[in-house]
């Protein structure tokens, strides 16, 4: 459990700290923003034991970019914290930045112990009343610096634990491992250019890192890096053909499709540019994003397209309503004739694969979920309201999320796909198939 202490300078956050704490760590000065380096210790409260981060003390000046480093700073210590004791100065009542920096912290969805500090021998008893309109609770009155109102501020304390989501805050962690090859399929209708394409992306100036026997017996791999980033194409007729497996072009590409999907991350799905989206490229599409896998769409033999501008916008156009399960799909033109877009295409693939593996905070989602209700309240169904209470990332590629709610069963589709868009807008996922689980909370 991780516990922030936010405030202004001189409330008496860094005096809470150190008892907390049990050791002098920090420097206390009656300078404002003196202490200024974020500090984070083991810490203890009776029973309790968690880690304490002192954010830095600020004063509200927005002249200068120390402040403006401290304020990131506390940014981020808030944002990797479970729990926050928010501090204001009892004697001094609350001011015009404690209200403000209250709202920030009201707006990030965590539990907030409010504490009134500098309250020894009741003398902040008036201050501690103002400090309800802060829109925290109830203030809990202590003195750090004498050691009063410990019993108090525990209890408060191991209330806020709690209310803290039982599934653990995990690292916005980098996407990709660069270590690891991005595994890559290409698929589509028979004569769209899958087999060119490949040859083209993986010919003579590319490294190739060999050929091999593949992943199953009927299945065909190749490695080969671009851009220091390594691919390994799976199990395409392309790749087939070029092994000199026959290939029916009769044959229904579907078959290729599932097999691929085994083990591509992201499937690029190749289309004609002069006849793009049919039926079956639709079907093929809808199988890949129903399966969970990243998506990218080629749009092949652009060298044919005699009015780029508007096919290109078509093309994108349809996709969108095509393909709203995953909306915002890239697609690239590309001529694997003449090579035009190849790289662009490949880099589009890797964008596509960072996306699909994206890791978003509990605390980012939260905030997001606190905006998406307020704009638009889940339905009441059967007189009551559906409360969605907190939401969280339970596993990634593809992102698949779990909203906590009153009643899961009751929730419409058309509300979970409001949330789901709604997330995708927010944290920037589009063409990423995302999923929603529904539960009660335990
Ligand atoms: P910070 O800037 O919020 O970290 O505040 P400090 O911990 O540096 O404290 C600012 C001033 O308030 C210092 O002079 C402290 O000695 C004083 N102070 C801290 N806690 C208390 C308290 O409980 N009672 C009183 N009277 N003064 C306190
Ligand atoms: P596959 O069945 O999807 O593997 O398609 P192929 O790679 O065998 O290509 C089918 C036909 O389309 C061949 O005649 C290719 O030369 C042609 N073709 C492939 N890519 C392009 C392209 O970018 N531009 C043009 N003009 N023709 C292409």
């Amino acid at each position: 459990m991780k516990v922030a202490i936010a405030g202004r300078a001189n409330v008496g956050k860094s005096t809470l700290f150190n008892r907390l704490v049990g050791k002098r760590l920090a420097i206390v000065d009656d300078t404002p923003g003196v202490t200024r380096d974020r500090r984070e210790a083991p810490a203890r409260l009776q029973d309790l034991t968690f880690d304490l981060v002192d954010t830095a003390g600020f004063e509200g000046a927005d002249d200068g970019t120390l402040e403006a480093r401290m304020w990131s700073q506390m940014a981020r210590a808030l944002d990797e914290a479970d729990v926050y004791l928010f501090v204001v100065d009892a004697r001094a009542g609350v001011t015009p930045l404690d209200e403000t920096l209250a709202a920030d912290v009201r707006r990030r969805g965590k539990p907030v112990v409010l504490v009134a500090n500098k309250a020894e021998g009741r003398l902040g008893d008036l201050a501690s009343m103002e400090a309800y309109s802060l829109g925290l609770g109830d203030p809990v009155a202590i003195s750090a610096e004498h050691g009063e109102g410990t019993s108090d501020l525990r209890d408060a304390l191991a209330e806020a634990f709690e209310r803290v989501p039982p599934v653990a805050e995990e690292d916005e962690s980098p996407a990709i491992d660069l270590a690891r090859p991005i595994q890559v399929a290409f698929v589509g209708r028979p004569n769209v250019g899958k087999s060119t394409l490949v040859n083209r992306i993986v010919g003579e100036d590319r490294m190739l890192t060999g050929p091999e026997a593949g992943l199953t017996r009927d299945s065909i791999a190749v490695e080969f890096t671009i851009d220091e980033q390594r691919f390994k194409l799976v199990d395409t007729a392309g790749l087939r053909r070029r092994a000199k497996v026959t290939d029916t072009l009769e044959r229904l590409s579907t078959g290729d499709t599932i097999r691929a999907l085994k083990y591509a991350e992201v499937v690029v799905v190749v289309l004609d540019a002069t006849q793009p989206f049919e039926k079956q490229d639709l079907q093929i599409i809808d199988l890949i994003v129903r399966e969970g896998r990243a998506v990218v769409i080629a749009l092949n033999k652009w060298d044919l397209v005699e009015e780029p501008d508007p096919t290109i916008r078509a093309a994108r156009e349809a996709a969108t309503r095509l393909v709203p399960q995953a909306a915002g799909v890239r697609v690239v033109p590309v001529s694997a004739k003449s090579g035009r877009n190849v790289d662009k295409l490949m880099a589009t693939v890797t964008e596509a694969v960072t996306r699909w593996s994206a890791r978003i905070s509990t605390g980012r989602l939260n905030r997001w979920l606190e905006g998406a209700v307020a704009r638009h309240p889940p339905p009441a169904v059967g007189g009551r309201r559906i409360k969605i209470r907190y939401v969280t990332q339970a596993k990634t590629r593809p992102p698949t999320f779990v909203a906590f709610c009153s009643r899961p069963e009751a929730l419409p589709p058309a509300y979970q796909r409001y949330l789901i868009n709604s997330i995708r807008e927010k944290f920037d996922l589009p063409g990423v198939p995302i999923r929603l689980n529904l539960r009660k909370p335990d």
